[in-house]
Formats: C-alpha cells, structure tokens, sequence
C-alpha cells in the first residue's frame, strides 16, 4: 500500500498494489508539465483510489493529464485504451521500496542535464 498527494494535501491517492514500470519520462509534455521530468509508474485502475477534484487535461488525443486544480501538482497520466492509470512517484508518502527501472523519450530530453544513474535508456 502506497499513499500519495498534492503540495497542498486537496489530493490524495491511495495504491493497493505492486507499482507496475517505475521510470522517469523525459517527453516534451512531462518536461513543460513537471517542469523538468516525471517520475512515475502504473497499476491498474481498480488498485488506484484518488479522493479529492483531480483537474484532467487533454494533452493529446489519446491521453489525459490530471494535476491539482489549487496547487498544480502533477499527478496522474492516464491513456484513453488502456486500463491502468500512472501516478507521480514523487507525490509518494516515503519510504517508497520503488527502484527507477528505466528512462523513456530520453531522444526528448533537455540539453541541461545529463542521465548518469545506469539505469536502461529508451529513445
Ligand atoms: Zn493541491
């Protein structure tokens, strides 16, 4: 069981199982949306219990992005087909036991700083 929120705690998650391919996203909608990268992994929508007004937008035909309508955290990303929903890992309540397992759209990433952890790389 994993507990998570907000900066301003309006809202809360709960995870009620195995967080599913954690890994740090550095695609031009996390970068503009987190302000840097997002780090974050899925599990299933029926092990996911969000409380509180999560502010979803469209940032493509095929994906929402749900955030924080009073603090602006950026929580959740959540792909139309598919029946799981991904949380921020850094809204975790820790210590988490998550291990990063990879980086994606790493082809997207800024020109300010390196990835030097070895951890997998994937364009
Ligand atoms: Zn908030």
């Amino acid at each position: 069981m994993h507990h998570g929120s907000c900066l301003c705690g309006a809202v809360s998650f709960a995870v009620t199982a195995a967080p599913q391919g954690p890994s740090v996203c550095h695609c031009g909608q996390c970068r503009k949306q987190s302000g840097h990268l997002w780090a974050s992994a899925y599990v299933a929508m029926a092990d996911l219990s969000i409380s509180g007004t999560v502010k979803w937008y469209a940032a493509s035909a095929t994906a929402k992005r749900g955030f924080c309508p009073s603090c602006g955290s950026f929580l959740f990303w959540k792909a139309h087909a598919e029946d799981t929903m991904s949380f921020a890992l850094g809204a975790l309540d820790g210590p988490t036991g998550i291990t990063v397992e990879k980086h994606i759209f790493v082809a997207d990433k800024g020109d300010y700083y390196d990835i030097a952890d070895g951890v997998p790389q994937k364009d």
